[in-house]
């Protein structure tokens, strides 16, 4: 019998790690599949990308990732990797409010303070949004929502707009890079919905569906030498194990083919003959390789992405003192800067979360740049956008000076965005596709981060296996 022949399209995380499933996981198999990585760019991993810069292992996209969720750590536990995990060294997180650095309460619920006092006590809100969070405690409105709703519509209509937009939306939107009227509260933050569906003051619902954490583990991890070191390790193991694994090629298309494979993989000068594919690209361009197939993934080509500019920015500790306590500082929408608005949603301190980033005598911070409806950054070169975070920093946090040294690093459209009925629209494309033999894996569906992306793609092989008959 012809050995099965499986390809993935994309050689993010989500692709990565589909990939080592397939080829076993913790234990290589010897009766896996052929297998076939295809990646369009020249390295692999995505935004996961680490540099060599002023002595150190830096991150030009994610710093970090979720530690309390099993994903990540499971994989860095298969592939060896987990004596080189280090796990954030400080927490607790800032607002910006009304030109003042406010500390938000450290048991809060995604950022969310847990009680009017407490959002009384931070500071920077106005007694009416204050006083709208007291009545949503003792007087709540009612909620009519049905299967999903924005988290905005929820949020403002209990609290107001103040604490929706000063503290909900740099919180939740700014990990999407998005805006809380459009983001979806099934797939965004389920807890905020079913705290609204049941009805009373959403304040206390969402604070028991989310109880404070007693676990003593730091809720973040990264890796002594960069995230960025967990692709090259994925494709080292990939390769060894006999995967195909080839970069700088982009697919044109996946189509139905007669005869012993159903399915055909076509790059500008290969066709791979495949019994089942895996798609894990940003989801417009998984709608337009199927487009030949079915029209009943063209939902996809609606998920929107928003891009994000990082700036690193290397200080003298005599030009930049940070705030005694917290990992960074958040920045609402609208905050005015000198006759304009803030560029940059929030800061990140990165040598006081990461021990391995950290050398005497500096200060390492990043600035994070863009959201889905502020294109500004875009529009600006190297130069302009960076003598304007400079600027920004130097009011936020009082840094004097120029910094010693700087890196900026944009990801065009590289953070996808759940708007309402997104669940649904990924449902629908599924159903479409799996039909065909062709599997959606990655942040566009099954929710950004990195430990999301990575159980996405090893839930995707799984299936292929199941599939192909070599289901556990
Ligand atoms: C700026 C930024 C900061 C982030 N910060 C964090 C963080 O701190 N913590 C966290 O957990 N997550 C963070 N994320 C999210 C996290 O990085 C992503 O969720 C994850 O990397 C997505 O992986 P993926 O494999 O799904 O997608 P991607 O990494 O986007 O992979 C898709 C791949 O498909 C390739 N491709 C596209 N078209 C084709 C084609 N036609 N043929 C072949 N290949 C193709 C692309 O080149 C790409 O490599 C951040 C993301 C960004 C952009």
């Amino acid at each position: 019998m012809t050995r099965p022949s499986v390809v993935i399209v994309g050689g993010g995380i989500a692709g990565l790690a589909a990939a080592f499933e397939l080829s076993g996981g913790a234990s290589p198999r010897d009766d896996a599949p052929r297998i076939e990585l295809i990646e369009s760019d020249a390295t692999l991993g995505g935004p996961l990308t680490t540099v060599a810069w002023r002595g150190r292992h830096l991150d030009l996209g994610p710093d970090g990732f979720l530690a309390r969720r099993p994903e990540a750590l499971a994989l860095l536990r298969d592939l060896g990797l987990e004596n080189e995990l280090e796990y954030v060294d400080a927490s607790g997180a800032s607002l910006y409010l009304r030109g003042a650095l406010r500390t938000l309460p450290e048991d809060s619920v995604m950022g969310i303070p847990r009680s009017s006092t407490s959002m009384r006590d931070m500071g920077g809100l106005s007694t009416s949004a204050v006083f709208a969070v007291r009545r949503d405690e003792r007087l709540p409105r009612r909620q009519r929502v049905g299967d999903d709703a924005s988290i905005g519509e929820i949020v403002r209509r209990a609290w107001g707009d103040e604490v929706a937009y000063r503290i909900v939306e740099p919180m939740i939107g700014g990990i999407q890079a998005g805006r809380i009227d459009q983001l979806s509260a099934r797939s965004v933050f389920p807890p905020l919905l079913e705290a609204a569906r049941r009805g009373g003051s959403l304040l206390r619902a969402l604070a028991s569906l989310s109880p404070s954490s007693t676990s003593t583990t730091p809720s973040f991890a990264s890796l002594e030498r960069g995230l960025g070191s967990l692709p090259v390790r994925l494709a080292d193991v990939l390769r060894e194990r006999g995967v195909e694994v080839r970069t700088g090629h982009s697919v044109e298309t996946v189509r139905e083919t007669p005869g012993e494979y159903p399915l055909a993989v076509e790059t500008a000068d290969t066709v791979t003959p495949a019994h089942a594919v895996i798609l894990a690209t940003p989801a417009p361009t998984s709608a337009r390789l199927v487009s030949s197939l079915t029209d009943g993934a063209t939902g996809l080509s609606t998920i929107d992405s928003a891009s994000a500019a990082m700036i690193s920015l290397l200080y003298t500790a005599d030009d930049l003192t940070l705030p005694p306590q917290g990992t960074g500082v958040l920045i609402p929408l609208d905050t005015p800067f000198s006759g304009d608005t803030h560029l940059v949603t929030a800061l990140t301190f990165l040598d006081r979360k990461w021990p391995h980033l950290r050398r005497d005598g500096e200060v390492l911070i990043r600035a994070h740049v863009g959201r889905i409806d502020d294109h500004r950054g875009e529009q600006m070169s190297d130069d302009a956008l960076l003598e304007r975070v400079v600027a920004e920093v130097a009011t936020v946090l009082g840094a004097r000076g120029t910094p010693l040294d700087s890196f900026v690093q944009r990801w065009p459209r590289g953070l996808p965005q759940y708007y309402v009925g997104h669940a649904e629209r990924v449902t629908h494309a599924r159903s479409a596709l799996e039909p065909f033999g062709i599997l959606l894996a990655g942040s566009p569906y099954d929710g950004v981060g990195i430990p999301a992306s990575i159980g996405s793609g090893r839930r995707a092989a799984q299936q292929v296996l199941t599939r192909l008959g070599h289901g556990e």
